[in-house]
């Protein structure tokens, strides 16, 4: 049975790593950290499109069970008027959308992963890797040396597969504004839970969601213009002030959501990587992040690193040899990632755009979501990737329709 090396065990790593046990590969996961380090950390929304690839694997109800539902979103002015209605995710397929704890998603997914007999080894920080007479030879920190028929990069925005493959391969962009979140045990609120709810401030984006237990988490791009040192950046009083004070004109719930924070972390980059020259080379590949990541404001890095996953693992079971599986992979993928990728670029320089250019946006946002669509739903074309795991991997067109 052909052996991989999955470098990382995020998201990526161990939805790859089932996907291609399902396809008959044996597959160990290497995770840098000890598996004690997961700490809370921000929360993120699962897409009906990600969700789709993990029912591939039945994994969905895996993802559905560390989070909760979150069947609809909604836009906001910043004089807290409603751009739109409760605009409800696709249902119509039955993957629905989740919000999970990203602690909460990493600890499910290596669960499941270790559960159907998957190795995850921890403290396994990969330094080097080299390709010699068709076999990777893989060197971590610890001085171990791994053999395997292939290496799959799922080592997130800050890969070293990366430059493994690539030396002169670009490093994550800076956007221009910071992530910012916290998170409330309980707050009072008269709406739904579940729903995403997103607020146009004048000088900030702001979103939240609330739990069913009354939990709310928020998120919010401060603009930054010239990248800051990340060790500058500090939580507290301080920060919770400076981003009250974002909003204090604005006429929203925001400001005492902060205020009522009981502790506002400290925020950090917000970053992409629009695109690589090289995804893969000599048996060695980078998919999710590693290899094309959306900012954080798209809400769709953890569902492409899922599709992703999927779709590799498609390849190389359709695929005499790793290398083709990895031009295929390529063919089929990259257009579409790129373009998750621009539209995350695109978010954020609408969030953070003048007086006019934010009456456009408005306009735009309230009149495509004005009306329900002919057939009852709405969805983004973010959203839309659907996968058939028993078709065949075929070409760039037959995977975009799938
Ligand atoms: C604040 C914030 C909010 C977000 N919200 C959303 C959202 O709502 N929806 C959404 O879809 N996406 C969201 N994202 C993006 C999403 O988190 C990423 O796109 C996703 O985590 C990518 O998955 P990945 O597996 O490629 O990388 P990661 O999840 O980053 O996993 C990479 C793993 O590799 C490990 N690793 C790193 N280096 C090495 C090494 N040298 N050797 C071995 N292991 C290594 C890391 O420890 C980590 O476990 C958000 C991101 C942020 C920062």
């Amino acid at each position: 049975m052909p052996r991989a090396l999955v470098v990382g065990g995020g998201i990526a790593g161990p939805v790859t790593a089932m996907a291609l046990q399902k396809a008959g590969f044996e597959t160990t996961v290497y995770e840098a950290f000890e598996r004690t380090a997961d700490g809370v950390g921000a929360f993120m929304n699962i897409a009906p499109n990600g969700l789709n690839a993990l029912e591939c694997l039945d994994l969905a109800d895996v993802v559905r069970g560390a989070g909760f539902d979150t069947p609809a979103m909604a836009f906001y002015r910043h004089d807290g008027r409603r751009l739109t209605g409760d605009i409800a995710f696709d249902r119509v397929r039955g993957t629905g959308n989740t919000t999970v704890q990203r602690s909460d998603l990493y600890i499910a997914l290596r669960e499941e992963a270790e559960r159907r007999g998957i190795p995850i080894e921890y403290d396994s920080r990969i330094t080097e890797a080299k390709t010699v007479d068709g076999t990777v030879l893989a060197t971590f920190a610890d001085g171990r040396q791994l053999e395997g028929d292939f290496l799959v990069g799922a080592d997130g925005l800050n890969s070293r597969v990366r430059t493994i493959i690539d030396p002169a391969a670009p490093s994550p962009r800076y956007v221009g504004v910071l992530n910012a979140w916290g998170l409330l045990p309980a707050y009072p609120t008269r709406e739904a839970p579940g729903v995403i709810r997103m607020f146009f401030g004048r000088k900030c984006f702001f979103m939240y969601t609330q739990a069913p237990s009354g939990e709310l988490r928020w998120y919010a791009n401060p603009p930054r213009e010239v990248r800051p040192d990340p060790a500058s950046l500090r939580g507290g009083d301080a920060w919770r002030d400076e981003l009250v004070g974002l909003f204090r004109r604005d006429r929203m719930p925001v400001a005492d959501i902060i205020r009522v924070t009981p502790d506002v972390p400290a925020p950090f980059l917000n970053c992409d990587l629009p695109s690589l020259t090289r995804w893969h080379r000599d048996r060695m590949i980078v998919i999710g992040d590693a290899a094309h990541a959306a900012s954080p404001t798209s809400g769709s890095g953890a569902s492409i690193a899922m599709e992703d996953a999927v779709t590799l693992a498609k390849c190389l079971r359709d695929s005499s040899d790793p290398d083709e599986a990895f031009r295929r992979f390529e063919a089929v993928r990259r257009t579409r990632v790129e373009a998750v990728v621009a539209q995350g670029k695109r978010n954020i320089e609408g969030n953070l755009s003048g007086p006019v250019r934010s009456l456009v946006r408005n306009h735009f946002i309230a009149r495509t979501f004005r009306k329900p669509a002919s057939d009852g739903r709405r969805t983004l074309w973010m959203h839309e990737h659907r996968i058939d795991w028993d078709a065949p991997v075929e070409s760039a067109g037959a995977e975009a329709r799938a």
